[in-house]
């Protein structure tokens, strides 16, 4: 018949015009997203053990870690930061960490104006936290 496709259309364009509406009004109001959305990211620092391992699996360097020894002889996390220009979002770093302290937060306003402004701080050890002697750098 002429013209079936144009009336299945309009039909389809009536029921969503009086039927409930979908549209969120971001940024008033803020989406309601799944727990598995994957958005920026957030570090314990207390759970950190400075293995490194996250750095290493990352395929695309996103992520650098300096570390030292501690009074106790142990590694600890110095600095950790991340470039998230150049992240794929894979979860890689997420899954390979021992120790849980390297996750996903649902944050995804992550738009700025610089490049500089890509590099996540995530940790950075204050002048009162004692200084390291013998300090190291990982990136992956
Ligand atoms: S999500 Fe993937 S690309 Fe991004 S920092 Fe983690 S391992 Fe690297
Ligand atoms: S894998 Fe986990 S514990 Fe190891 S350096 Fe990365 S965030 Fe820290």
């Amino acid at each position: 018949m002429y013209g079936k496709g144009l009336i299945k259309g309009l039909g389809i364009t009536f029921k969503h015009f009086f039927g409930k509406a979908i549209t969120e009004q971001y940024p008033e109001q803020m989406p309601n997203l799944s727990d598995m959305f994957h958005g920026s990211f957030a570090l314990d620092a207390e759970k950190c053990i400075a293995c490194g391992i996250c750095a290493k699996t990352c395929p695309n360097n996103v992520i650098k870690i300096a570390s030292s020894k501690g009074e106790d002889k142990k590694r600890r996390l110095d600095d950790y930061q991340m470039n998230i220009g150049l992240c794929l979002f894979c979860g890689l770093c997420v899954e390979s960490c021992p120790t849980d302290a390297i996750n996903f937060t649902q944050d995804f306003e992550l738009a700025c104006f610089t490049r500089e402004d890509t590099v996540l701080k995530l940790y950075q050890r204050t002048e009162d936290e004692s200084a390291s002697q013998s300090g190291e750098v990982m990136e992956g």
